[in-house]
């Protein structure tokens, strides 16, 4: 496994590899999650890279940059294992060189969830993802569906810039009682552990409701709320069920729809999502 700390020499590594190229953009502290992406990028391409980046630009001022979880010797230990051709794990300072000035913003699907509680955390992400893309030159990138809006970001800038790469949205990988594996889950400690389930709890009686037949969006978004009104130590941030592919919020379930939510767990911020279709 060869490891890239600057991006000459993530190119010159890029340039020896022939065949697919598999990319996985991370920010480490890895989990099976992380592995399942990596997993399938090994099955379907010649070489696989990871990149391991906390990327500042993606954080608003009070958020977590300053005490994002990081273990690098675990990570690579992980990604030796699965097999991994190249990580690639720049400083801040490699990504963002001093008088940086140049922006990827994609519009109104950026503008809802996510978007609107976290303002220029998109424009942050796509940024990043389209200097990974430039620099490493994957022919796949993958990409999780638990941050489902991300990934719909990214695959309009592929889709809008004409980017050369297919981009691919790996399922969401769980902790045995539903909680979505992420590396924030650290933060919790044993009570905001118990509590953090009923993010999965709520999604499953959306969906269950909806494969009742229950078609009127509102109605899920109060079934969900009040669920979550029952566990002390959660708070909701926000409860959607929007059109999957735009996030317009429905009124009307007669689409694919993305339930999704955010809940704080104490002062841990967790998201999630499923699929109703
Ligand atoms: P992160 O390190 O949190 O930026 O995540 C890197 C990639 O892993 C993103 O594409 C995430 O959507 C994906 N990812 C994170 N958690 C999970 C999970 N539990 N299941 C599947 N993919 C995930």
């Amino acid at each position: 496994m060869e490891i890239a700390k600057t991006i000459a020499e993530m190119k010159a590594l890029r340039r020896q590899s022939s065949g697919s190229v598999g990319f996985v953009p991370t920010m480490g502290y890895l989990h099976h999650g992380h592995l399942a992406l990596v997993k399938q990028a090994r099955a379907e391409n010649s070489i696989v890279v990871v990149s391991i980046f906390v990327n500042p630009t993606q954080f608003g001022p009070s958020e977590d940059f300053r005490t994002y979880p990081c273990d690098t010797e675990r990570d690579l230990a992980m990604l030796e294992k699965e097999n991994t051709d190249i990580v690639f794990m720049p400083s801040a300072e490699e990504m963002y060189s001093q008088g940086f000035s140049s922006w990827v913003e994609v519009e109104k699907v950026t503008e809802r969830l996510e978007g609107s509680y976290r303002p220029g955390h998109f424009k942050g992400v796509a940024t990043v993802v389209a200097k990974l893309f430039n620099i490493v030159e994957p022919t796949r990138a993958y990409f999780g569906q638990k941050d489902a809006q991300q990934a719909l970001v990214i695959q309009k800038m592929v889709a809008d810039l004409n980017m050369n790469q297919e981009v691919i949205v790996a399922p969401t990988v769980r902790e045995s009682d539903g909680l979505a594996m992420s590396s924030r889950n650290i933060y919790l400690n044993t009570e905001e552990r118990q509590a953090a389930t009923v993010l999965f709890r709520a999604l499953s009686l959306s969906k269950q409701l909806w494969g009742k037949s229950e078609r009127n969006a509102e109605r899920l978004r109060q079934e969900m709320v009040s669920l979550i009104k029952k566990e002390p130590l959660a708070k909701i941030e926000y409860v959607s069920v929007a059109d999957a592919q735009t996030l317009e919020e429905l009124t009307e379930i007669d689409r694919t729809a993305l339930a999704s939510l955010v809940v704080r767990i104490g002062k841990t911020r967790l998201i999630d999502n499923m699929v109703l279709r």
